[in-house]
């Protein structure tokens, strides 16, 4: 048996894999080139790129096992794989805190202009000292949308800053809300009571574009936006004119809705985007799950379920 890893995993993942098959690993293909490699293969192991369509599923002649270091699914067709009796496997549960963290570090940063203010006295040797008045978190009102996990875990670090919680989530019972400090309520109602509305439900067809100019409309102009959960969720041409007509306060995100565009970052061309124009907005590169504590859970969840899935004693 022959197992690819293709992306940065835990090193116990290749460890432990490597004591039953070979193991060999080729960073970050197009999915070209992962569609010309992965005939020779029966385990992949990847996080997120390149998306696992048709076609590099057909040319996985071997493949048992998709094992996706990471939460969400969207970048791989699971219906194809079902129907070739290729088990696919996600890692959920182990990187909440660190979205989480990172959540709540983006809503500090944004709020007290940290990341500008370090441009400034780093790339333009200015100490404006007087420039930020920033705002605090305690006394402040959270919108969460979408409280699973992660969305739970945010609302727990939030109410340790005293921020006021509400969330929007249809498929839970109300106690979940209650049980958490949270008041469960519409998505109207979270837009228009909240300083901070955060993201934290799966990119769905439902759920694409989601924060529009339709839905920026029900919200407060000194508002902030964080989407630590997907590109697409967030209309980024409606909030980057939000962003400059002053209806929107500021755009986090973690994610963009063309990370994945054309192979572009996986043969390292790069890509723009108006809203880098905005001092508004500050982004990070898909990092959310990206520490070292989450990389090992999630790697220890990894090996055994693949182990489980092969029969590997
Ligand atoms: P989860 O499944 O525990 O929670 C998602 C919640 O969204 C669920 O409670 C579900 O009921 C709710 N939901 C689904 N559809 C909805 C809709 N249309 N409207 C409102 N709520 C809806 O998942 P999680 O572990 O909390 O992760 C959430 C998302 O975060 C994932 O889908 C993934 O895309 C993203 N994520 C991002 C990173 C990152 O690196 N930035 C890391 C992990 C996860």
């Amino acid at each position: 048996m022959k197992a690819l890893i293709i992306d940065a995993i835990h090193s116990a993942i290749g460890e432990e894999l490597g004591k039953y098959m070979q193991v060999d690993t080729k960073m970050l293909p197009t999915q070209a080139e992962l569609a010309s490699i992965i005939g020779d293969y029966d385990v992949l192991l990847m996080r997120v790129d390149p998306a696992i369509n048709k076609e590099i599923i057909d040319a996985g002649k071997n493949l048992k096992v998709i094992a996706v270091c990471a939460v969400g699914l969207n970048h791989v067709d699971l219906d194809y794989a079902k129907e070739k009796g290729i088990q696919v496997f996600n890692a959920p549960g182990w990187s909440d805190n660190a979205v989480a963290e990172l959540t709540i570090s983006k809503m500090l940063d944004i709020s007290r202009g940290t990341m500008q203010a370090d441009r400034e006295v780093k790339e333009k040797k200015q100490w404006n000292k007087y420039k930020y008045y920033g705002s605090e978190l305690r006394g402040k009102t959270l919108g969460i949308l979408g409280f699973g996990r992660i969305g739970r875990r945010v609302c727990k670090l939030a109410n340790a800053f005293e921020m006021k919680v509400y969330a929007y989530d249809p498929f839970l019972p109300a106690e979940v809300f209650t049980e958490n400090n949270a008041i469960g309520t519409s998505m109207e109602e979270v837009l228009k009571v909240s300083d901070y509305v955060t993201i934290h439900l799966p990119l769905l067809p439902e759920t694409r574009n989601l924060i529009s100019t339709e839905s920026i409309k029900n919200m407060k102009d000194t508002a902030v936006v964080l989407n630590m959960s997907r590109g697409g969720i967030v209309n980024e041409k409606d909030m980057y004119e939000a962003l400059k007509a002053g209806t929107m306060g500021g755009y986090a995100t973690d994610v963009m809705e063309n990370e994945l565009a054309g192979g572009g970052l996986t043969k390292g061309a790069g890509f723009d985007s108006p809203l880098f124009g905005c001092d508004n907005f500050i982004v990070s590169p898909h990092i959310g799950a990206q520490t070292k504590d989450a990389a090992y859970l999630i790697g220890q969840d990894i090996i055994a379920k693949v182990k489980g899935a092969l029969n590997l004693q």
